[in-house]
């Protein structure tokens, strides 16, 4: 079968490899669309995350039961699926809360084990989250993502704010305005560089700006934090309010330097963003199978799993016309 498999930094290879074999417990998974998240993009250029060489790239995924192994009570051939993909130890004291997204080993399926770049996986059967058949697998690849907006949303209170600024167009920064608009946020104001993606931010009714307004007036309650730089970081410090508050949700590929007395004058409150529980992945099914998320917007680009590589090329070029490129494999 055709798998895309990190190489090293910037390098992605689609090549055959074998299909995988499902054992006592586990269950083949046909991958019908598999998404390509910012974190793909730290491994690509920063070779993050990632423990051995080569690997599987891909965590974002929807797709069909192709076969299930010996005891498996949950599932059967022929079911729609997502994945969780959160890898943890299993032992510590926040896998046995079932808070494994702060567990200290925090793996990700592309990561420490095989991804879904490929034509199959291989996964736990607990590791799998049955979608309804009618569900289009194309928008319930996005569950996974739409999960980290929900996570996003849950730690920046939003059903207490009024006005929330989004630093970072990318698919997490929209997916928590298409969050924030479900969960009555009367408004949103989104701050990117590039017009493509803030124009898609305009498409959800989102006030568009392509600079941190030098202006301290019309501040938000929050500001969620999608991007991971230095700038955008100081930024954001900035843009809030007195006692506001800051969702970090973006992931650093180098340390910064801020100001902190911005946090200690404004009183400023802060929040950590780390994947999402499993609680809201399961809000995230029920959100897109009740088809009210217009989660399709985030998509710019289906591509066939063959063109993996030119797919990464995309996403980190310059002019960030590409948002969530979703691989058919
Ligand atoms: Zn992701
Ligand atoms: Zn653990």
């Amino acid at each position: 079968m055709l798998a895309a498999r990190f190489y090293g930094i910037g390098q992605v290879r689609v090549e055959d490899v074998p299909k995988p074999v499902c054992g006592p417990g586990q269950a083949l998974v046909k991958v019908a669309y598999a998404g390509i998240c910012g974190s793909d993009l730290h491994i690509f250029r920063k070779g993050m995350f990632v423990t051995s060489i080569p690997e599987t790239m891909g965590h974002e995924f929807a797709g069909v039961v192709e076969q299930i192994g010996e005891g498996v009570t949950e599932l059967n051939p022929g079911d729609h699926v997502v994945g969780d993909p959160r890898v943890s130890c299993g032992v510590c004291r926040w896998c046995g809360e079932g808070s494994y997204n702060l567990c200290p080993t925090l793996g990700f399926i592309g990561e420490v084990m095989p991804g879904c770049f490929a034509e199959y996986l291989v996964l736990d059967e607990k590791k799998l989250l049955k979608i309804p058949a009618p569900v289009d697998l194309r928008r319930a690849a996005l569950v996974e993502p739409l999960a980290v907006a929900l996570h996003i949303a849950g730690q920046g209170r939003f059903s207490e704010v009024e006005h929330l600024g989004v630093v970072g167009a990318g698919p997490i920064g929209l997916l928590t305005v298409i969050a924030a608009k479900a969960m009555s946020v009367t408004r949103v104001t989104m701050i990117d560089i590039s017009l493509d993606r803030l124009e898609l931010a305009g498409g959800l009714g989102a006030a568009a700006l392509q600079a941190f307004p030098a202006e301290q007036v019309d501040q938000p309650d929050v500001v969620v934090e999608a991007v991971g730089l230095e700038t955008t970081l100081a930024g954001a410090l900035g843009w809030l309010r007195p006692q506001g508050r800051l969702v970090m949700a973006g992931l650093y590929e180098e340390k910064v330097i801020i100001d902190p007395n911005d946090i200690v004058v404004k009183e400023l409150d802060i929040a950590g963003v780390n994947a999402y529980e499993t609680g809201d992945l399961r809000r995230a099914i029920e959100l897109i199978a009740g088809g009210a998320l217009d989660v399709d917007h985030v998509v710019t680009h289906v591509l066939p799993l063959a063109s993996a590589a030119a797919a990464f090329d995309l996403l980190t070029s310059e002019n960030k016309k590409a948002c969530k490129i979703l691989l058919a494999p």
